[in-house]
């Protein structure tokens, strides 16, 4: 059976792990925000890294490093091209969002962030997008301004542009949530911090799954993202910046391949990227990224955003006829993540339960405590989809949610 045009059962046979039974049950895997399966090209290509290219890059003369060198380093000219960068100098390889943030908040915040200053974040951001801000904010004296979100789940606009002032350096905000699935109006509010010369950084980390990324039409001055949500393996993600900060910035960290000339007295450093990328970096992980890329550009990111907004509604539905369930984050545009209670019913006890239905979900705050609190919860449980998953994966875990709700009622 196909959906469509998007025949997503023969997509399905591209992912290994799909084929799992859990306690004998098909895996119904709905917690991609987490992390997402990977394709077995990306598998494969890590094994054929490891069985034939195996070799430190940038260093060796010889032809294995040869090999690794250049397909790491067209790892970063798939990844520039896929997100539309000017120059590949303006990727960075980093582990992940998280370490895209810190380094960013450490290098450029150390440098720019003086007491009195103001950084503004919002209040469904990630903790990998408030802890680091707070931390160097702390350290020099500087103010975290909080941008609301109303009940449904929203960024309060009036409230974004009355928080822009004179005092505020940095804009750090997420383009997508990752516990209640709002797509934010990211272009709108570049434009606006830009109107006040304000840098911002764009924590695209669930935007990446689910949506085309341009950074040239957005006009980011950063943006993160992490591979392993976007069917790359764990350990690598990037950091994109406009060159002329990037090369304005110190190290974050520093030793191996980052640096000109060292000695005891004065060691120069080399430009972005890799005055950013100190030591052996994840070689394996940087190559499956790039493969990851053009598995995803093969299917292509409309038809993927077409079909999973097919999802969003199906499940949205589906689940909103059970008794007592109240989904949380009910914004007009959303990406396919479900965050839901239900009365009487504590999240765990219902994350626990249905996973012996073979339904893989989330539950508890999704590193969002500060959202969920605005919102009234301490915890929820989270359907997140990705465009492998089916019409009929929804309706098993719609009749498996019911079951399992009875059963902890009754
Ligand atoms: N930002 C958002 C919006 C996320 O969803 C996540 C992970 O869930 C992160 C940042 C942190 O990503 P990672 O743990 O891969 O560094």
């Amino acid at each position: 059976m196909q959906n469509g045009s998007f025949d997503v059962f023969a997509l399905r046979k591209d992912f290994p792990l799909l084929l799992t039974k859990v306690y004998g049950k098909p895996l119904v895997y709905f917690d991609n925000a987490a992390t997402s399966q990977k394709p077995r090209t990306v598998i494969e290509r890590i094994v054929r890294y490891y069985e034939h290219e195996n070799a430190n890059i940038h260093r060796g003369v010889y032809h294995l490093s040869d090999l690794s060198s250049n397909a790491y380093e067209g790892s970063r000219d798939m990844v520039q091209k896929n997100i539309n960068a000017s120059k590949r100098e303006e990727i960075i390889f980093v582990r992940g969002a998280t370490e895209g943030i810190n380094l960013v908040a450490s290098s450029w915040g150390r440098t720019n962030l003086k007491a009195g200053d103001e950084v503004l974040i919002s209040q469904m951001e990630h903790h990998a997008n408030i802890v680091p801000w707070q931390l160097i904010c702390q350290e020099k004296g500087a103010f975290l301004k909080v941008v609301p979100v109303d009940d449904s789940g929203e960024l309060i606009l009036e409230e974004f542009h009355k928080l822009l002032s004179e005092k505020t350096k940095f804009v750090s905000i997420l383009y997508v949530s990752n516990s209640i699935g709002t797509i934010n109006p990211i272009k709108t509010l570049i434009e606006s911090a830009h109107q006040f010369n304000i840098p911002v950084l764009v924590d695209a980390c669930q935007a990446a799954p689910h949506l085309s990324i341009d950074v040239h039409d957005l006009d980011c001055d950063f943006l993160v993202y992490s591979g392993h949500k976007i069917f790359a393996p764990t350990g690598i993600g990037v950091l994109y910046g406009k060159e002329i900060l990037l090369n304005a910035m110190p190290p974050y960290q520093s030793g191996g391949d980052m640096i000109n000339t060292v000695s005891f007295e004065k060691t120069t450093f080399k430009q972005a990227p890799h005055k950013f990328e100190a030591g052996t970096p994840d070689i394996a992980g940087a190559i499956g990224l790039g493969t990851a890329i053009e598995y995803i550009n093969t299917i292509g990111k409309s038809k993927i955003h077409e079909y999973e907004q097919k999802l969003l509604n199906h499940i949205t539905q589906k689940i909103s006829d059970i008794d007592g369930l109240r989904i949380i984050g009910t914004a007009k545009n959303k990406i396919p993540v479900i965050s839901f209670t239900v009365e009487g019913a504590h999240p765990m006890d219902i994350g626990t339960l249905i996973d012996f239905e073979g339904v893989a979900i989330r539950t508890g705050n999704h590193c969002t405590q500060p959202l969920l609190d605005r919102l009234g919860v301490t915890a929820t449980c989270r359907a997140s989809l990705a465009f492998y998953n089916t019409m009929e994966e929804i309706d098993f875990f719609a009749d498996a949610l019911n079951r399992v709700i009875k059963k902890i009622k009754n």
